[in-house]
């Protein structure tokens, strides 16, 4: 079966990142998250990371070079074998050019998910949102809420708000998608890659995953 590269496609706050933690279990594939790798980064406070740590405090995307080196060389690791998971990336149509000559020398599915939310929706969703520190897993306050107010499911970790939630900043981060981030989509659709949009609040999680990977297995021509 083709190599899979599922691109997550949607706005801060639309869930790729919960929607890629159910889909790395059901697909058996990796979970790409640039997001997450810049934080690591910043948190180890090499190089990069103190390169990029004032533009993600700002809401600000870093520049394109830094996210498609640290891509290039994650989609070369063993676990992304079978395939993975994009969610976070592409951000601009540069990043989904590169993305594009990449794949292309490979044997691999490319499929598109867009994640549809209300904007009004986002800013409550985001504004509620918790990470733990430790494994990256998301809640939030009202729903998908932890099991235990304030604490990780998965590793007991207190939970944090992330410093680019406040509201300022995600503010800033909703007009860096617009301008951005939303060209990159029409750039797949013109490129002839499968899109789908998902409808994808006021449903559980679990239901949008589900529907998700249907889609998934249906594109690679696998039994649903
Ligand atoms: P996320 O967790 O995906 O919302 O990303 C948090 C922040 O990391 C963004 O606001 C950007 O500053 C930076 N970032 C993550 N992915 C990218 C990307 N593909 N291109 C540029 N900046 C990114």
């Amino acid at each position: 079966m083709a190599r899979l590269c599922l691109i997550l496609f949607g706005s801060p706050g639309s869930g790729k990142g919960t929607q890629a933690k159910l889909l790395k279990e059901s697909l058996g594939i990796a979970h790409i998250s640039t997001g997450d790798m810049l934080r690591e980064r910043v948190a180890s406070g090499d190089e990069i990371g103190r390169s990029v740590a004032s533009l993600m405090q700002a809401g600000e995307l870093v520049p394109d070079e830094t996210v498609n080196r640290l891509v290039e060389e994650r989609i070369e690791q063993p676990d992304c074998a079978n395939g993975f998971i994009l969610d976070g990336y592409p951000r601009t149509v540069q990043q989904a050019k590169l993305l594009a000559e990449l794949l292309v020398l490979r044997p691999i599915r490319t499929i598109v998910v867009h994640l549809v939310v209300d904007y009004n929706v986002i800013i409550e969703r985001i504004s509620g949102r918790r990470q733990c520190p430790a494994c990256g897993s998301l809640f939030g306050i009202r729903s998908n809420a932890p099991r235990t107010p304030g604490v990780c499911d998965n590793d007991g970790m207190k939970l944090v708000v992330r410093d680019d939630d406040r509201e300022e900043v995600v503010r800033e981060r909703l007009r860096a998608y617009e301008q951005q981030t939303a060209p990159v989509l029409a750039f797949f659709k013109k490129s002839g890659v499968p899109s789908w949009n998902v409808t994808a609040a006021g449903i559980a999680p679990q239901v949008i995953a589900q529907e998700i990977e249907a889609l998934v297995r249906k594109e690679r021509g696998e039994a649903a």
